[in-house]
């Protein structure tokens, strides 16, 4: 039977005059102007949103779920991308080198995010031998580890049906690297399936913000960089952060937690006049030797897959070695019809603590707000150099042991992207500006949880590290505030 009310007279239809020109928000993510910020007595101010500071953010707000504390975020940089760089699809390699570059200071990636916007993903343990001159044990890191992998979603899995990963993992192990295995990475191979939301594999400290916002909500601010951090009595009494227009601004709250980087906490801290003969020293950076390869695609199966073998750092060995390809930044670059794959082989090492390896204010040039930027003074030692030597050679060994031939000699990178250790944690305020949980000796309340906090001791990638680290600061943040 035919429906009565279908008929073809003209449907009457008027815009809707809220539609016609729509009108999109400017932002992503939930912003507070820093005026308001100003009239709020936070628990928890949190300064710099990359790895450490995202973290302890996650962390607060997933153990606090909703109750009443107040936390705030300050954010120097804007909010130049939504999440992890290799998630979007028209960063290509071009694109990405010029999205950010590291200025001479240098201080990093200024943004919401940090350099987890555009980091490498890899994510290995420290070895437990490296915690020997520690204030805590791989012991007590090990749940923290835990937690944090699970969190990043760190996995070997995207090797798994990968034929070039087992060919090369074959003849490394038989060739004297009986150790070699899967680098571990921060991706979620998950697929988007009933309500579960996968689409951003790639992590990013975006992730942890995203996590933390989705629990409950938070105070953030973007560009408005820290410049001071206030102490009243020996404790933490909250920051000084400016604006673009050079206005000031005192923020309250009981804890404070730098998260600005390995360069610049150590200057917020020097540039308030926080007492501790170690600030800004013992800045340690992997020495880096790299080799870039071509090897003939047609030795390989005819459908490749994608390859990142490490031989993770051990106390024997001091360094760790790493191969990766096809190609040198996607883990899933593949081109099937090429006649030639290219590898890039890279080996950190650790080099020693020294003091006189530091960063320092420079009264003599100030930026654009008038606070002294840093130098950085940096050199090897006669050990260090012998390190290097073992590396050269273990990194030749490396290549001969998956049948690949150098065509250009490896080469030393002095300035990679793991630099750590300016704030670095320690029993003895003499030689160290934190405790064992990130707070600054003699300062209650007055926290880091950053790569600064980190004594690079071992030659793996530090993130996860300082990701472990950060939440145990959270966790004792959370167990000690009154
Ligand atoms: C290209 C690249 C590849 C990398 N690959 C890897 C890898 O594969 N594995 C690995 O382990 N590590 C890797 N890293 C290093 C990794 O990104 C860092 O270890 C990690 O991001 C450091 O975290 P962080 O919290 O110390 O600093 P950052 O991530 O730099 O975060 C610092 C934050 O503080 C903000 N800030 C700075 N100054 C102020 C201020 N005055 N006030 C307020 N906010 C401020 C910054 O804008 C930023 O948001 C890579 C880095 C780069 C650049």
């Amino acid at each position: 039977m035919a429906h009565t009310s279908i008929s073809n007279k003209p449907i009457k239809f008027s815009l809707n005059p809220h539609r016609e020109n729509t009108v999109f928000q400017d932002q992503w993510i939930p912003l507070t102007p820093i005026e308001k910020m100003s009239e709020t007595n936070y628990d928890v101010i949190i300064v710099g949103t990359g790895a450490g500071g995202g973290a302890a953010l996650w962390r607060l707000c997933e153990q606090w779920g909703r109750n009443g504390k107040r936390i705030g975020v300050v954010e120097a940089g804007d909010l130049l991308l939504p999440t992890a760089s290799g998630n979007i699809p028209t960063v290509n390699g071009e694109i990405w080198g010029k999205l950010w570059t590291r200025n001479i200071d240098p201080t990093g990636i200024i943004a919401l995010g940090g350099q987890t916007l555009f980091w490498g993903l890899e994510s290995p343990r420290f070895d437990p031998s490296a915690f020997i001159t520690w204030p805590i044990t791989y012991k007590d890191i090990l749940p923290y580890y835990l937690i944090a992998e699970q969190v990043m979603n760190v996995t070997t899995a995207y090797t798994r049906d990968s034929a070039l990963q087992q060919v090369l993992l074959d003849r490394s192990r038989s060739n004297g690297f009986p150790e070699a295995q899967t680098m571990p990475i921060a991706i979620d191979l998950g697929t988007t399936k009933y309500g579960q939301v996968h689409s951003n594999p790639i992590f990013s400290s975006i992730n942890f913000i995203a996590y933390a916002i989705n629990i409950r909500s938070i105070d953030l601010s973007v560009n408005t960089p820290v410049v001071q951090v206030l102490t009243d009595k020996g404790r933490a009494a909250g920051v000084k952060v400016m604006t673009a227009d050079k206005k000031t601004y005192t923020l309250s709250a009981k804890t404070v937690i730098l998260s600005a980087s390995t360069f610049n906490t150590p200057r917020i801290l020097l540039n308030s006049n926080i007492p501790g003969e170690a600030i800004g020293r013992y800045l340690k950076e992997h020495a880096t030797v790299s080799a870039d390869v071509k090897t003939r695609r047609d030795e390989y199966p005819e459908v490749l897959g994608t390859s990142r073998i490490y031989v993770p750092d051990s106390a024997e060995r001091g360094f760790q070695l790493l191969a990766l390809g096809p190609g040198i930044s996607s883990p899933f670059a593949e081109k099937p019809l090429a006649e030639e794959i290219n590898f890039r082989f890279q080996t950190y090492g650790p080099l020693e603590p020294r003091p006189d390896n530091r960063v320092f204010l420079d009264p003599g040039r100030l930026d654009p707000y008038g606070i002294p930027r840093l130098n950085v003074q940096y050199s090897y030692n006669s050990r260090d150099l012998e390190r290097i030597e073992r590396m050269f050679e273990g990194t030749r060994k490396f290549i001969s042991s998956m049948n690949f031939t150098l065509q250009e000699p490896p080469e030393l990178w002095q300035a990679g992207n793991h630099f750590s250790g300016t704030c670095r944690m320690g029993n003895d305020p003499a030689t160290s500006v934190t405790d064992a949980y990130g707070q600054v000796h003699g300062i209650a309340g007055l926290y880091v949880a950053d790569n600064s906090v980190l004594n690079l001791t071992s030659g793996s990638n530090p993130t996860l590290t300082t990701v472990a680290l950060a939440i145990r600061t959270a966790d004792h943040i959370i167990e000690t505030m009154i």
